[in-house]
C-alpha cells in the first residue's frame, strides 16, 4: 500500500514525509483493518513530525483523524460488519487496568498508545485499530467532512466541557484553526458568546462567519471580561494575555498537547480564583458524546483537501496559518 512515512523528525520545511510503498498491516485479534477514505491533518501531526513530541516509533506513519471502511476483521472482532464506515481517533488503546482507566479517566491512562505516534496512523491506504476504540460515523457527514471531527472536534469538545462555560456565558478562543472552528459551532449551539483572538486575518474572517461576537489580534484585549477561555495555539506567551481577559473565578483551558514555555507573570493575573488547566487526550465517552451532538447541530466543517501524496504541502500550509478550517488528506485508492 501507499503511505507517508516519517523516518526521523525534521522541520516540515524539509518535507520529511516520504510517500512510498509499505506492507499493508494485518489486523490482530480484536482489531479491524480499515481502508482509509480521508485523514484529517492535526497540529499534533506537526509536533510528531518536527520532534516536539519525543519519537516513540520509527519509522512511523502519522495521522489520527481517520475515516474509512472496514475491510477485514481480526480474530474475535465482531462489533462492526465488514463495509461499516468508522472513524479512528488519537486514543488508539488504553490498558483498562490502571487507576485512571478504572475511575473513568482513560484519557489519562498510564499505558496508552496513540494513533500516528506510538503506532502507525492514517496517512496511508490502510490502517488497523482495536475495534473497541473506533467510532461509528454518523451518516450525515461525508468522509472528508467527518475527518476533522475525530480530533479537532473531540478535543475541542472536551476543552469546552472543562471550561465549565454555561449558556449565555462569554468564552474566549486563542488561535482559530481546525479545533476552534468546530468548537465555536458547539458554543453557538449552547448560546455562548465567542470572542476570538487570532493573528491571521483569514482565521478572523472565518470566526466572524461562524458567529463570533468579536475578533481581534492574538494579544488584543476583548471588550468584556470572559467567563472562560481556551488557548488552541501552541504558544505559551498567550497564557498571561488570556488570563488578563478572564473575570474573577474564570477558567483558562490549554487545549494543546505541546506548548512553548509559558513566561512568568504577576500573581495578580491568577489571583481572584482564576484557574489554568490543560486538556489531555479524550475518553471514548467524549468521542461518542461529541459525534452525537455534531450530527444533531449539525456541525459543518470547513475543509481543504489535499492528495495523500501532498501531505508535506498540507502540513507546511498548516504551519503557516494558510488553512482556513481543517486540512484533510485523500488517498488515491
Ligand atoms: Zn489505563
Ligand atoms: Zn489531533
Amino acid at each position: 500500500m501507499k503511505a507517508c512515512l516519517l523516518r526521523s523528525p525534521a522541520p516540515i520545511e524539509s518535507n520529511p514525509l516520504e510517500f512510498t510503498d509499505v506492507a499493508t498491516p494485518k489486523p490482530a485479534a480484536g482489531e479491524v483493518l480499515v481502508r482509509v477514505r480521508a485523514c484529517g491533518v492535526c497540529r499534533t501531526d506537526l509536533h510528531v513530525i518536527e520532534g516536539e513530541l519525543p519519537p516513540r516509533k520509527s519509522p512511523v506513519i502519522p495521522g489520527h483523524q481517520v475515516v474509512g471502511v472496514i475491510e477485514t476483521l481480526g480474530e474475535g472482532a465482531k462489533r462492526f460488519a465488514v463495509g461499516a464506515r468508522v472513524g479512528i481517533p488519537w486514543l488508539h488503546h488504553t490498558d483498562g487496568t490502571c487507576e485512571y482507566c478504572r475511575s473513568g479517566q482513560e484519557n489519562l491512562c498510564d499505558h496508552p498508545t496513540f494513533t500516528g505516534y506510538t503506532v502507525d496512523g492514517g496517512y496511508a491506504d490502510y490502517i488497523t485499530a482495536p475495534e473497541d476504540f473506533v467510532y461509528a460515523i454518523p451518516e450525515e457527514f461525508p468522509d472528508e467532512q467527518a475527518a476533522p471531527l475525530l480530533c479537532a472536534g473531540i478535543i475541542g469538545f472536551r476543552c469546552l466541557r472543562l471550561s465549565g462555560i454555561k449558556p449565555g456565558g462569554r468564552l474566549g478562543f486563542y488561535g482559530f484553526g481546525a479545533a476552534a472552528h468546530v468548537a465555536i459551532q458547539v458554543a453557538r449551539h449552547w448560546n455562548v458568546e465567542v470572542y476570538a483572538s487570532t493573528r491571521d486575518p483569514r482565521h478572523q474572517k472565518l470566526a466572524l462567519e461562524l458567529g463570533a461576537q468579536w475578533v481581534g489580534g492574538t494579544f488584543a484585549e476583548p471588550p468584556k471580561k470572559l467567563d472562560a477561555a481556551i488557548v488552541f495555539a501552541p504558544a505559551g506567551e498567550i497564557v498571561p494575555a488570556a488570563l488578563k481577559a478572564l473575570r474573577k473565578g474564570g477558567v483558562l483551558v490549554l487545549g494543546g498537547i505541546h506548548m512553548s514555555p509559558i513566561p512568568s507573570f504577576d500573581y495578580d493575573l491568577l489571583y481572584g480564583e482564576r484557574m489554568i488547566r490543560s486538556v489531555a487526550n479524550n475518553t471514548r465517552q467524549d468521542g461518542e458524546g461529541f459525534l452525537r451532538l455534531a450530527a444533531e447541530i449539525p456541525i459543518r466543517t470547513h475543509i481543504e483537501t489535499f492528495p495523500m501524496r501532498d501531505a508535506n504541502r498540507a502540513l507546511n500550509a498548516l504551519k503557516n496559518d494558510a488553512i482556513s478550517g481543517a486540512a484533510v488528506l485523500a488517498p488515491e485508492n
